[in-house]
């Protein structure tokens, strides 16, 4: 019998956390230029977990709510001290929450299975071979 993972993700300042256990539904990567701007990076790194897999969160935040292309609201939580941005919501996906990759602080996190909005991926930035999706696809979590 294999041990749930358990996996922490926190902001800079470290107050804001999120505790996970199991694998993440799907991982993947964005390079929307909302993404752009959020992170301030090339590009949005997430891990999709079920609600179910959420083991606790812990500390003071502050949310951001952002209506997405698909028409869906998103509902980013961010530290009010730090500024970073940890986990969110998508009010047509109720059962999952995702997780910023970065925040995991984690360097062996398994990596993305496709990555969406390639239409606005900086030219220069090479990608593994994994799917590309110029938008976003229809469906946000292959089950
Ligand atoms: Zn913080
Ligand atoms: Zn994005």
């Amino acid at each position: 019998m294999t041990e749930p993972v358990e996996r922490e993700a926190a902001c800079t300042c470290g107050q804001l956390r999120i505790r996970t256990t199991g694998a993440p539904s799907i991982v993947s990567s964005c390079h929307c230029l909302e993404c752009q701007r959020r992170t301030g990076s090339l590009f949005g790194a997430q891990a999709f977990f079920p609600r179910i897999g959420i083991v606790a969160t812990e500390g003071e935040r502050s949310t951001y709510r952002r209506q997405a292309d698909s028409g869906a609201w998103l509902a980013f939580h961010f530290c009010p001290k730090c500024g970073s941005t940890v986990f969110w919501e998508n009010e047509r996906l109720p059962d999952i929450v995702s997780v910023a990759i970065g925040a995991f602080a984690d360097p062996h996190f398994p990596p993305p299975v496709r990555t969406v909005w390639t239409r606005t991926k900086h030219d220069w930035l090479g990608f593994p071979d994994i799917p590309h999706h110029p938008e976003s696809p229809a469906t946000l979590v292959p089950r």
